[in-house]
């Protein structure tokens, strides 16, 4: 039994909603499932390395990659600007492997646009209190920042409705089970077995 072409998923979640977290530990448990890299204008924060957590890019280096519609879709954050890189997203997907796009509200309703097959996954914190005390411990943001991203948080979650799986974070290993569990099943959706029961 062989799989097809791979899987595309979205993953979007306020920041410290602990998305990253939760995906780091499915990805390392899971075999044949890629996280794309962005681009972004973004400075990298401490131990973020490029081509690694972003290809950190200048603006107009962002600007040239819209031109040449190399990105399969970008959006503007909290002031900088963000972009998945489409070759490689479709190379993985060719070779028959599971993308995750961790991504913002914007740019993943304009790839489920594009690619209506795309599943949507929200990770979404117990409460906004946790959100913020998560915020903060983190400690690599200003106050101001903080607050603005708190506040993009709401927008952002209230957008929950446009997403076909909403993952708490409360406990981690929940989390972790749950967003494995989803890529799981997408495997074995009928359209994604290649299967020769009578060869
Ligand atoms: P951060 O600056 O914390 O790394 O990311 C800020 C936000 O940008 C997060 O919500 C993250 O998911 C989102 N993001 C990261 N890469 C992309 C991308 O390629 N496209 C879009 N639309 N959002 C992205």
């Amino acid at each position: 039994m062989n799989k097809k072409k791979g899987n595309l998923y979205i993953v979007t979640g306020p920041s410290g909603a602990g998305k990253g977290t939760v995906l780091g530990r499915v990805l390392a448990e899971m075999d044949n499932v890629f996280l794309s890299v962005s681009a972004t204008t973004r400075q990298p924060r401490e131990g973020e390395k490029h081509g690694v957590n972003y290809y950190f890019v200048t603006h107009d280096e962002f600007r040239q990659m819209i031109e040449q519609d190399r990105l399969l879709e970008h959006a503007e954050y909290v002031g900088n600007f963000y972009g998945t890189p489409a070759a490689p997203v479709d190379e993985m997907l060719n070779a028959g492997k599971d993308v995750v796009l961790e991504i913002e509200v914007q740019g993943a309703l304009i790839v489920k646009g594009k690619r209506p097959d795309a599943t949507l996954i929200f990770i979404v914190p117990p409460s906004f209190d946790v959100l913020a005390s998560r915020l903060r411990s983190r400690g690599t943001e200003s106050e101001e920042v903080v607050q603005r991203r708190l506040m993009k948080a709401r927008s952002e979650c209230a957008q929950m409705d446009a997403y076909d799986y909403i993952v708490i974070n409360d406990q981690l290993d929940d989390a972790v089970h749950d967003l494995s569990s989803i890529i799981r099943a997408g495997r074995c959706r009928r359209g994604s077995v290649a299967l020769n029961l009578f060869d």
